[in-house]
């Protein structure tokens, strides 16, 4: 593993991001880099804190919360930016800064309840499937407004934005019309439900740009950082 290559990577992907985020008149301090750690064991991990990482994103609740415990100490913030199931949610919900992919009204309600008994419960996004393929979770573009009301009533859990995965497969300029539908559907939930919704969780290593572009406040990215450091 080679420590340089965290810092070249890291530095690489924040001089993109400063740069998209100033082709599009936007203050690059507005958008927060969630480095994906999934699959990768500790080690590198520390690298990449080491170098620079501050926000860390797991997808999978398991393998957060092994990964929260042997790192722990670190100055970092955690996110589950994957699927949460609900009997997975207690645990999971004081380890983290964001839970990026809630993907249903039931599972919202689930850490609604949970959140009454947290002092600082964690802000959520809830994913949309804009792409509509069947293989991702979550609202589809549709259902949004149908639920304004229902999510609007969750008041103890901050539902702080919206969430994406751009279509897999898909070149940045492909993506870029999925990640300007999420503005929109935020846009028309924030005056259904009256919350403010001020994020936009989107992009990842291959479209975060374009996301950037189209107002993603949270990127998450892995491969980009992680690629060349084995060796
Ligand atoms: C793996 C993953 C990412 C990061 O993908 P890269 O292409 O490696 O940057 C982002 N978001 C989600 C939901 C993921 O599962």
């Amino acid at each position: 593993m080679n420590p340089d290559r965290f810092r070249d990577n890291l530095n690489a992907v924040r001089a993109r991001m400063d740069e998209a985020a100033r082709r599009a008149g936007r203050d690059p301090s507005g958008v927060t880099l969630v480095a994906v750690t999934k699959r990768n064991p500790p080690g590198p991990i520390r690298l990449l804190v080491d170098a620079g990482a501050t926000d860390l994103g797991e997808n999978y609740p398991q393998e957060l919360w092994s990964k929260v415990e042997s790192l722990a100490g670190l100055p970092v913030r955690w996110h589950l930016i994957g699927h949460l199931q609900g009997n997975k949610a207690k645990k999971t919900l004081p380890m983290v800064r964001m839970v990026h992919a809630v993907d249903s009204l039931k599972l919202l309600r689930t850490l609604d309840d949970l959140a009454g008994g947290l002092a600082e419960p964690p802000a959520v996004c809830l994913q949309v499937n804009v792409s509509g393929e069947d293989s991702k979770h979550g609202w589809g573009p549709d259902d949004l407004p149908r639920d304004a009301d229902s999510i609007a009533s969750c008041r103890n859990i901050p539902v702080v934005g919206l969430m994406t995965i751009a279509g897999y497969g898909t070149t940045p300029d492909e993506a870029r019309p999925a990640f300007a539908r999420l503005r929109d559907l935020r846009d028309g939930l924030r005056t259904a439900s009256g919350l403010a919704l001020p994020e936009l969780s989107m992009g990842m290593s291959n479209d975060f740009e374009a996301a950037i572009e189209e107002g993603a406040t949270f990127i998450r990215v892995g491969s980009a950082l992680f690629e060349g450091a084995e060796g």
